[in-house]
């Protein structure tokens, strides 16, 4: 699961101008605020598929059609923007998304693509060099495969940083790596007890922590890192709201870590400076919802109710992930059958909370990897709605890793929205040798189902689960439509009876991502009335080898009729 950026160095021109016009065209009509002209325009509405131009007046979206329909609503004010022949999609929502964490990683050292223990030494000591001083390490993107034989191990750390505390995230943000210096600062010894919900690994003979902490075992050091100030958070979050402007977003739906910020992005919202709409979703820990969560889930849909702003989902995790065992699996662990993951939440404690939310119209978010994990999300909606006598309530589940066959239709039948972060499937080492060795072969041919939950009336949603990869679209749907590395390993593809055409792909980042937010009457698509949130691509991605897409830049990207990203030419 590699992170691949977007390298901003390419030339294209596209010209926003004013033109002086004759005024007999705007007696018949209002004239636009903007208009976009010679444009491939995909559009996603089934009646019109592919339009030439369309017209913007304020927010939104007021006509679609051809250049010569669309530049009558052109007058002396009219902005024109030039596609230039160029692909024209919908903006693209990230359905699955860490916002502030991500945001501060692209200010700490990535361990992406790292080779092995000596090569992240190497890049720590280069980032140390450059930051030096006593304060904390940060990063992530550390990978399973870089230690073949085991969890990865403080002394790595401390031959780098002896006296320098240094934690850092695995790349799937589960199981994180510290060194003996953030250890004694977290007062981790012989003796602290496991996390109810997590492992502090220590070596057999000793008894002593080897660095390694599975899960929320992770908290212990977390605890004791100093916090972020307000003005460190809002620069962060102008990085990262500029990141996804550059790559294609024009929404993302926040799978937790924000919740408690909702406040930065109303103020960045109130200053003019939100370029990216936000659906953020209450992340509810186990073991149990509490008076307490309600209020605060319910105060926050109250006051945030925009197009840009609005709360009203809550994001439960099941269990965890397959590559470190602690995705819940109905039969054991094909590697070590002494293991089959765990729920983190007592079935019935989760049951009756999802029950509880539901009746108070709230969607439903559930991460679960496993099958076990996944057949008790979806046993828990199904329990809800025949409690409540609801329906329409779109509960997702997010990451679907590998499915139990007999589960599969039950997302259709449901109503349930598979969220799924097609670049996770990205079969290079970690996913063959890690993921598909853990589960062995034939529960990895379940792999990132999204095909079959589809064909079986399930509705898709993608996203990246930034920063655990790159929140990148491009590599996702690259991925989705070729279930191959860019350098087309496997040679048949991975799972390839999986893959999905370049239009079911985009839908999932598109059309679908509306309908999993509740925003297809708005979003999704480019039609009259809906909101004007668009891009315009480097490439056709219709018409390229499939694995050329990840080589795609976005050339501009407007939201809310606002350009808020253009490529330099
Ligand atoms: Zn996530």
């Amino acid at each position: 699961m590699k992170l691949r950026s977007v390298f901003p160095a390419f030339s294209v021109t596209l010209f926003c101008l004013s033109f002086a016009m004759a005024a007999s065209a705007q007696s018949k009509t209002q004239p636009a605020d903007t208009i976009v002209l010679h444009g491939k325009i995909y559009t996603l509405n089934p009646k019109q598929p592919w339009a030439e131009a369309l017209a913007i007046r304020g927010e939104r979206i007021v006509a679609v059609g051809s250049d010569t329909d669309i530049v009558k609503l052109r007058s002396k004010d009219t902005k024109v923007i030039d596609a230039k022949s160029h692909l024209v999609l919908p903006g693209f929502a990230d359905c699955h998304i860490h916002f502030i964490d991500g945001s501060f990683s692209l200010g700490r050292v990535n361990l992406e693509d790292s080779k092995d223990a000596a090569d992240i030494q190497q890049r720590l000591r280069e980032y140390g060099g450059k930051h030096p001083g006593s304060d904390w390490i940060l990063g992530r993107g550390w990978n399973y495969a870089m230690f073949p034989t085991s969890l990865p191990d403080k002394k790595y750390l401390d031959e780098v940083f002896p006296d320098r505390p240094a934690f850092l995230e695995g790349y799937d943000g589960h199981t994180y790596w510290a060194n003996s210096k953030a250890l004694a600062l977290a007062h981790i010894t012989k003796d602290t007890p496991n996390h109810p919900n997590g492992i502090i690994v220590r070596d057999p003979q000793t008894g002593e922590a080897t660095g390694a902490l599975k899960e929320a075992a992770q908290s212990l050091v977390a605890a004791v890192i100093p916090k972020p100030t307000r003005g460190e958070k809002l620069a962060a979050l102008r990085d990262g709201i500029r990141w996804a402007n550059e790559n294609g977003l024009t929404r993302v739906h926040s799978a937790g870590g924000d919740f408690e910020e909702f406040d930065l992005y109303d103020e960045l919202l109130r200053h003019g400076d939100l370029t990216l709409r936000f659906y953020v979703s209450y992340f509810q820990d186990p073991p149990e919802l509490r008076p307490q969560d309600i209020s605060a889930i319910e105060d926050a849909r109250k006051k945030y109710t925009g197009d840009w702003l609005s709360a009203g989902a809550v994001k439960f995790m099941i269990d965890g992930v397959i590559e470190s065992h602690t995705a819940a699996m109905l039969e054991p662990y094909s590697d070590d059958p002494s293991l089959r993951g765990k729920l983190f939440w007592d079935p019935d404690k989760y049951k009756s909370a999802i029950a509880e939310l539901d009746k108070r119209n709230l969607q439903l978010f559930t991460h679960a990897i496993g099958d076990y994990g996944i057949r008790t999300a979806l046993d828990g909606y199904e329990n809800a709605e025949r409690l409540n006598h609801t329906s329409g309530r779109r509960p997702r589940i997010e990451h679907i890793e590998s499915v139990s066959t007999a589960d599969i239709p039950r997302f259709g039948k449901l109503g349930v929205i598979a969220s799924m972060q097609p670049l996770h499937s990205y079969p290079n080492n970690d996913t063959l040798d890690v993921w598909a060795r853990n589960i062995g072969p034939q529960r990895a041919s379940r792999a990132w189902v999204w095909k079959s939950i589809a064909k079986d009336g399930g509705q898709l949603a993608f996203g990246s689960d930034w920063p655990v990869v790159t929140l990148n679209p491009f590599n996702g749907i690259q991925t989705a439509v070729t279930r191959q590395t860019s350098e087309g390993l496997p040679k048949d593809g991975f799972v390839p009876s999986q893959r999905l055409s370049v239009a079911e792909a985009i839908r999932g980042y598109t059309l679908g991502a509306a309908f999993a937010g509740f925003r297809e009457k708005t979003e999704g698509s480019l039609e009259p009335g809906k909101l004007a949130d668009l891009i315009i691509l480097s490439q056709n991605l219709f018409q390229i080898d499939p694995h050329m897409i990840d080589k795609t830049k976005v050339l501009a990207t407007v939201v809310g009729g606002r350009v808020v990203f253009q490529s330099k030419p």
